[in-house]
């Protein structure tokens, strides 16, 4: 045995530099390796094993992140056009390649690429340049889109329009999402000040007498949740906000973050008293620059004014947040996918249980919350739960946000409570339906919800109601006229779920892509007899054998665009009926 000593070559000074500037923390591997994408020689294999070993972390580490998030290329980019290719931009761009019309236009140094979604649906068709969010995108306006200034973007929703009730959204008008002294004129950090004056259980109390469900899709009971992670054993415990909004058709939580970001920043820090947390993380996706670098000024100024920070209003408790930015990638927004890429990991999900509150961030108890379940906490707070029931009859309690897209006159954003329909939404908030339009279907939810047609217009939409087929979700309804091939429509959601997929189990990783691949040519009037059966058949897989919602949930606009549409999906094939999906009904 030789007693030979390995040497190796004194890290790259460059990266060793960058990895400095994050604390050499292998928890920051994400954050590195994007910084060092700008080295003009890009993500080498030398660059990435100096990374890894400056961070400490295995060499397969760096490499694996590099590889994992959209928004990270091994190849050197000086200028990168992100062109935005969700089913809502689809709906809006003349041609299928949205990226046709600008690889020749381009000026020197820019390239452009597809992005899944940029969370700007309401406008379509949008893109962003480096890291600049871009409304309304054209080739025609190339020199605007690679020499746009940031704006904001959510300026239309100050003013309500009629019918709304507002309780999250009140006051934004009077706030200057940069200034905090206008948010709290607006009594912003009056329901944390409430908080404090509370016990942690009371605080928790009062939120489960308000009735208060996680607004990100799922419908759990808020206080409920933080009662599971005051309760666990194991210390630190800590919080974070999904600010990962990477669905397509949802934009609410970048609304927010737009127009009231202390609001956040106060649920946040109500949600960690009654947790017991003392740190905090908003994990913010990496295409909202904008929002992420709005916060961190709404950080700076609350902790300098002791709303944030040490000793909060005078009292015992301490909170510090931190912004961590991902990197492009849909998976991330599932709660434990959001935990491993904070700990500097790939964003895969998790076996569960244990779950978050038992077995979270580090390993700890942890809370994760998503933005608008965040800021009625903290309107709640302020409140009163009374209040918070009082804003409508209906028996689920409060105010929701609902994002409105596609054909109808007045698209966009508004609050109101639960229990509207969508004829409701498409009249009564959306204008009905634009001239020369007729209703055909609504993808309701977001892009996993489920594909409806008129018959499911009435069914009053709250967390129960994709029993009965209609999906309310993260609150997004896209309503798509005559002009629409459904079977085109459900193409364009599998071409976004399989990019999408982290490819971590085969049913999803394979299965949406040959259903991807299936509509396709369905779409492209290519069908083959067994195409119809066959797409039953994936969707049967990907709801019974993927490891985690996403594969789970791509069944349903699957089934339900079938369901609805069976003989537009089976006489693509030459057939009149779709035989699995009959024998499914059958056994349902
Ligand atoms: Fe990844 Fe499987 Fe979840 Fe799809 S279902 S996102 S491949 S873990």
């Amino acid at each position: 045995m030789t007693n030979k000593k390995h040497r190796y070559k004194p890290v790259l000074p460059e990266v060793q530099a960058v990895v400095e500037a994050h604390g050499r923390s292998p928890e920051a591997v994400l954050e590195v390796v994007r910084d060092l994408q700008a080295l003009p020689q890009g993500l080498t294999s030398e660059v990435l094993a100096d990374a890894a070993r400056a961070l400490g972390v295995p060499g397969h580490r760096t490499y694996g992140v590099a590889t994992f998030y959209s928004l990270i290329s091994l190849q050197p980019r000086e200028h990168v056009l992100h062109v935005c290719d969700s089913p809502a931009c689809w709906l809006k761009h003349a041609s299928g390649d949205p990226l046709a019309g600008f690889k020749d236009v381009l000026p020197p140094g820019w390239t452009v690429e597809r992005s899944s979604c940029l969370g700007m649906c309401d406008h379509a068709p949008a893109a962003l340049a480096d890291d600049v969010q871009v409304p309304l995108v054209s080739p025609q306006a190339v020199e605007d889109i690679t020499h746009a200034q940031p704006q904001n973007l959510s300026a239309a929703y100050r003013r309500p329009r009629d019918g709304e009730t507002r309780a999250i959204l009140a006051d934004i008008d009077l706030i200057d999402p940069d200034d905090l002294q206008s948010a709290r004129q607006a009594g912003v950090y009056d329901g944390l000040r409430r908080a404090l004056s509370l016990s942690p259980e009371q605080v928790r109390a009062e939120v489960e007498a308000a009735g208060l469900q996680g607004r990100g899709g799922a419908g759990f009971p808020t206080a409920r949740k933080w009662g599971f992670v005051a309760q666990a054993e194991g210390d630190p415990k800590y919080v974070i906000c999904n600010a990962d909004e990477s669905e397509p058709l949802v934009f609410k939580d970048r609304v927010l973050m737009d127009t009231n970001p202390h609001l956040l920043l106060e649920g946040l820090a109500v949600a960690a008293y009654a947790c017991g947390a003392r740190e905090g993380w908003i994990y913010i996706r990496g295409e909202y620059e904008q929002q992420a670098q709005r916060l961190e000024r709404a950080i700076a100024q609350a902790e300098a004014a002791h709303v944030l920070g040490e000793q909060i209003f005078g009292s015992d408790f301490s909170f510090k947040v931190h912004v961590h930015r991902g990197a492009g990638a849909y998976i991330c927004g599932e709660e434990t996918a959001l935990i491993e890429s904070l700990e500097g990991k790939r964003g895969e999900p998790r076996l569960r249980p244990p779950y978050p509150p038992q077995y979270g961030f580090r390993g700890k108890p942890t809370a994760v919350n998503n933005v608008e379940t965040l800021a009625a906490a903290a309107v709640i707070l302020r409140r009163g739960a009374d209040w918070w029931r009082g804003l409508s009859n209906y028996k689920t309690p409060g105010t929701k946000l609902y994002m409105l897209l596609g054909h109808v006159r007045n698209p966009g954003l508004f609050e109101a409570p639960f229990g509207l329909t969508l004829r409701q939404l498409i009249d009564d908030f959306g204008g009905g339906m634009q001239p020369g339009s007729e209703f055909k279907f609504a993808l309701c939810g977001g892009a996993a919800g489920s594909i409806v047609d008129e018959s499911l217009l009435d069914v009053p939409l709250d967390y129960g109601s994709a029993r009965q087929g209609i999906s309310l979700g993260a609150g997004a309804f896209l309503v798509a006229d005559q002009s629409v091939s459904v079977v085109a429509f459900l193409r364009e959601l599998l071409r976004f779920f399989s990019a999408e997929s982290c490819g971590k189990c085969t049913p999803c990783r394979v299965g949406t892509r040959r259903a991807f691949d299936i509509l396709q040519r369905m779409a492209a009037g290519d069908a083959q007899p067994d195409d119809p059966d066959t797409l039953c058949a994936l969707a049967e897989n990907l709801e019974a054998a993927s490891f985690c919602g996403l594969g789970q949930s791509v069944a349903i606009p699957m089934f339900s665009a079938m369901t609805h549409f069976m003989q537009e999906f089976a006489s693509r094939a030459g057939k009149e009926r779709i035989e699995a999906c009959d024998e499914r009904q059958n056994r349902h």
